[in-house]
């Protein structure tokens, strides 16, 4: 027979397992100088911690460049954009891709066939959604930026396929 007694030692126990996980969580949440990539934690030379990088970035940004969101096709601020200049990561500043290499491949997302500089954007397998892509990443933040594909125009036969959100165009 269950006795008052006997209950609250039961609810004392299960307090301590879900302060326990409470605690496990905010110590997982203070790593936060590292992004999960294809199963891996990668290390990235900006480091912020998930607040800072909410108060630095745009709802919109943030979702793209933190939590690989992907905006809606032909709805973003450089899809059908075609300024001469530079377009360096919304989230740290590198410069990412020339205006020199970008092209209108109608699939509604700013494509380019090559980076600015082959090194400030790194590639990442990804299984996600049920297909095989490569995920293009800012190698000094690692913020997400869109996938690359082998369906490009000539010399690289690339379309690097980016999300507009992870973009900040600066004019020649
Ligand atoms: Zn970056």
């Amino acid at each position: 027979m269950r006795t008052p007694q006997h209950s609250m030692q039961k609810l004392t126990g299960w307090m301590l397992i879900l302060f326990s996980c409470i605690s496990l969580n905010s110590c997982a949440q203070k790593n936060d100088n590292t992004i999960k990539q294809d199963g891996k934690t990668m290390e990235y030379e900006v480091k912020k911690s998930e607040t800072e990088w909410k108060n630095s970035l745009t709802p919109t940004q943030y979702s793209v460049l933190r939590e690989k969101a992907t905006e809606r096709p032909f709805t973003g601020l450089y899809d059908k954009f075609f300024e001469k200049g530079t377009y360096y990561c919304a989230a740290c500043g590198e410069e990412l891709f020339e205006s020199s290499t970008k092209f209108d491949a109608g699939c509604g997302w700013p494509s380019f066939y090559d980076p600015a500089k082959p090194h400030n954007v790194k590639e990442i397998p990804d299984s996600s959604h049920g297909m095989m892509r490569m995920e293009v990443v800012c190698s000094k933040c690692g913020g997400h930026l869109g996938h690359v594909f082998d369906d490009g125009p000539e010399p690289t036969g690339k379309r690097y396929c980016i999300n507009s959100a992870s973009l900040v165009f600066k004019k020649k």
